[in-house]
């Protein structure tokens, strides 16, 4: 343990709930950091690029066994301060590396993984980076493919790893497509990656709207104490529920707002002007991702979803 690694009894003092490092009263330079969750469970925080700052949030599990991390970040430097953050808690190897998100911001580092991890990954992600890996082949692009023999979860993979049980999760098409969760019942902690977007705005680019509400649904019933976003804060306890709850009741405005203008016969480029999101027109990405929803749920309502 070093002084890197903040207690997660430090963070139950009152927090304001909002993905803005500012706003929660945070430094630039109090990232990256690593944060225990609990006894063997941590998350891992660093900046998302863009002028907009908020986190890119990780989670990895130790075991006597090894470690499995949940995530990566978005290029290779980041995704080392990842590894490095691991060894200063471990000195245990990286075993397993779950692809929860196939998007660059979680992927783009993976050449910073140690060879020889073993990754777990939806099918439908790994039909997505490998066509991106091909795509690159000619460009000169970064060389990172996804190498043979991940191990693909279509539903449920249960493993254990030096005696924890984890399990690799996938709740239905939300953000990606191919969006997987990773649960460890012991603890009762569900990582839900881009699932869950902790009081950032919907960001539907790649979503299926409707689809992603029921995977909010399933995750609030399971067996969860605490639960791990993929952007924004890691929170703990009853916040983590109370903010997962208030991420689906956000999606689920949005959703209806794009809908309400749609029934009204409003052309998707006025329904951009006229979208009111209210309280959420305040959230991290509000300005960059408000079209980008009301175009995705125009899509679903008329049937041109891919
Ligand atoms: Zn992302």
């Amino acid at each position: 343990m070093t002084r890197a690694v903040i207690l997660a009894t430090l963070l139950i003092a009152a927090q304001v709930r909002t993905a803005d490092p500012v706003r929660r009263g945070l430094k630039e330079s109090d990232f990256p950091r690593t944060i225990k969750v609990s006894d063997n469970v941590y998350t891992y925080e660093d900046f998302h690029a863009g002028d907009e700052k908020f986190t890119t949030t990780n989670m990895f599990v130790v075991t006597p066994a090894g470690v499995l991390v949940a995530d990566g970040q978005g290029d290779v430097a980041a995704t080392k301060g990842l590894v490095d953050a691991i060894a200063k808690v471990t000195p245990n190897p990286i075993k397993y590396v779950v692809i929860c998100s196939d998007h660059g911001d979680h992927t783009g580092g993976n050449a910073a993984f140690p060879a020889g991890v073993t990754y777990i990954i939806h099918p439908t992600s790994k039909a997505i980076l490998d066509r991106q890996a091909e795509g690159r082949g000619g460009r000169g692009g970064p060389s990172w493919r996804l190498p043979a023999g991940a191990q693909l979860v279509s539903e449920k993979n249960p493993l254990t790893l030096g005696g924890e049980d984890i399990e690799i999760l996938f709740l239905g098409r939300a953000h990606t497509g191919g969006d997987l969760g990773v649960y460890l019942p012991r603890r009762k902690i569900l990582f839900m990656s881009e699932i869950f977007l902790n009081r950032v705005f919907p960001a539907m680019r790649s979503a299926y709207p409707s689809d992603w509400l029921g995977a909010l649904t399933k995750a609030e019933r399971m067996d969860v104490n605490i639960y791990i976003p993929g952007h924004g804060f890691t929170e703990i306890g009853d916040v983590s529920k109370e903010e997962l709850r208030a991420y689906h009741k956000a999606l689920e405005t949005v959703i209806a707002e794009a809908t309400r203008l749609h029934k009204a016969g409003v052309p998707v480029e006025d329904a951009i002007k006229q979208a009111n999101w209210g309280e959420y027109s305040s959230w991290t990405l509000a300005k960059s991702q408000g079209p980008i929803a009301i175009r995705k749920v125009y899509e679903q309502i008329e049937g041109t979803l891919p």
